[in-house]
């Protein structure tokens, strides 16, 4: 039986009106938790990020991120935040710079998304990855993850922050985007031209293609609702030309574990962080570049050494937490609207063929981590109520720090 990995949780519930109850304290104390003492002194230590996109702010805050960034500096180690080239170009109008972080910004895989290392991958149509340098070189990792959902594959945490991060842009969207299309979906012989327009017809969400000239469909993976929706296969029902089945996000998800295994092993094991926020968890990623509702209720931040782990308790949470039927944006028009439902709230948005722990169980079977685990809630609403109330301090003048 494997052991079960420490997953370090503070709620964002506090017991008391005190700083000592509230968020900060909280993430404060994980991250002495996690104990940075292993990180040596001049290590370059990568914060792999996403920087938001666009009008994308919602991302971790750099009120957090600079205590991290600190903390590194505090035993000794070099810190420095990546992302992709665009996020940390713009990252500014979002809030991130050197001076708000507290360390330099650098582009994952340099400054025209070139420089890289050739990572072999040979998972069905995806022979190999271009790896960012950058984090290659690093000595340690912290990966500081906005948890949220996504469109392929339910749920976007740190696995998704490390697979599709960590890779050059050319990889993430003409490769890893496209491992989908390995799986065999569409009978080309069974399709005519007028069925094959009928099928792009159907799709509500416009993410069917035909290109007639080489008599080919595609389903743009990423955009399908799938069993919320299926109306392409009413059209299709006389036919039987076409198929919506599970493998088709599996493949996503199980490269994603690949790919992100690829990156963890170029570090030692004893220098590797993993921070979630599960805060304003909106429903689609960052990568979006746009404001969207949060639609689970704030939950707090979780901390642990194990990947797979603190991806298991963040998705385990979040479906604590539910999805706010509210909040659910009027273009999810198949969105599953029953609370009783025996889906993940990820998946009444997205759909019950994109299972969000499933990025989790393909990471444990190649090794990432472990599922079981521990869950250790700190500075508990229950803990802090009990606290000593701290004595009211006033601003008597405006202070500088
Ligand atoms: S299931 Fe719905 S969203 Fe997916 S391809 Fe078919 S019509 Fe489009």
């Amino acid at each position: 039986m494997s052991k079960k990995a420490d997953v370090y949780f503070g709620s964002i519930q506090q017991g008391q009106e005190a700083l000592f109850a509230a968020l900060a304290a909280k993430v404060e104390r994980i991250i002495e938790l996690l104990d940075f003492s292993t990180i040596e002194k001049r290590d370059k230590v990568a914060i792999k990020m996403h920087l938001g996109f666009q009008d994308g702010f919602q991302t971790v805050p750099v009120f957090f991120v600079r205590r991290v960034v600190q903390a590194i500096k505090d035993v000794g180690g070099w810190p420095f935040i990546t992302d992709n080239p665009t996020s940390v170009y713009n990252a500014a109008a979002r809030g991130y710079t050197q001076e708000t972080c507290g360390c330099p910004l650098i582009p994952a895989a340099g400054v025209k998304d070139g420089y890289t290392c050739k990572s072999k991958i040979n998972y069905r149509n995806v022979k190999e990855l271009d790896m960012s340098g950058v984090l290659h070189d690093a000595n340690v990792l912290v990966d500081i993850t906005h948890a949220k959902g996504h469109a392929n594959c339910g749920y976007g945490g740190a696995i998704k922050n490390i697979a599709l991060g960590g890779y050059s842009g050319s990889s993430r969207w003409s490769r890893m985007h496209q491992v989908e299309q390995s799986v065999h979906y569409w009978d080309s012989e069974k399709c005519t031209q007028d069925h094959a327009k009928a099928l792009v017809k159907a799709c509500p969400y416009n993410i069917i293609v035909y290109d007639a000239k080489k008599h080919e469909l595609k389903i743009r993976a990423f955009g399908c609702r799938n069993q919320l929706c299926l109306e392409c296969l009413k059209v299709d029902k006389d036919v039987g030309c076409l198929q919506i089945k599970p493998e088709f996000f599996a493949a996503f998800q199980e490269l994603m574990a690949i790919a992100a295994k690829k990156i963890l092993d170029t570090f030692d094991k004893n220098k590797l962080f993993f921070l979630n926020f599960a805060l304003q968890v909106t429903p689609h990623c960052d990568c979006m570049g746009m404001a969207q509702p949060s639609v689970v209720p704030d939950i707090g931040v979780l901390g642990s050494r194990d990947i797979v782990a603190i991806e298991t308790a963040t998705l385990d949470l979040i479906d604590k937490a539910g999805l706010i039927e509210q909040a659910i944006p009027p273009y999810f028009k198949h969105a599953n609207l029953d609370p009783n439902a025996d889906l993940h709230p990820f998946e009444r948005l997205w759909g019950p063929m994109k299972n969000p722990y499933q990025v989790t169980e393909f990471a444990e079977q190649h090794g990432l981590g472990v599922r079981d685990y521990k869950l250790i809630e700190i500075l508990s609403p229950e803990e802090t109520s009990k606290m000593k109330p701290p004595k009211q301090a006033y601003e008597r003048e405006p202070s500088f720090y």
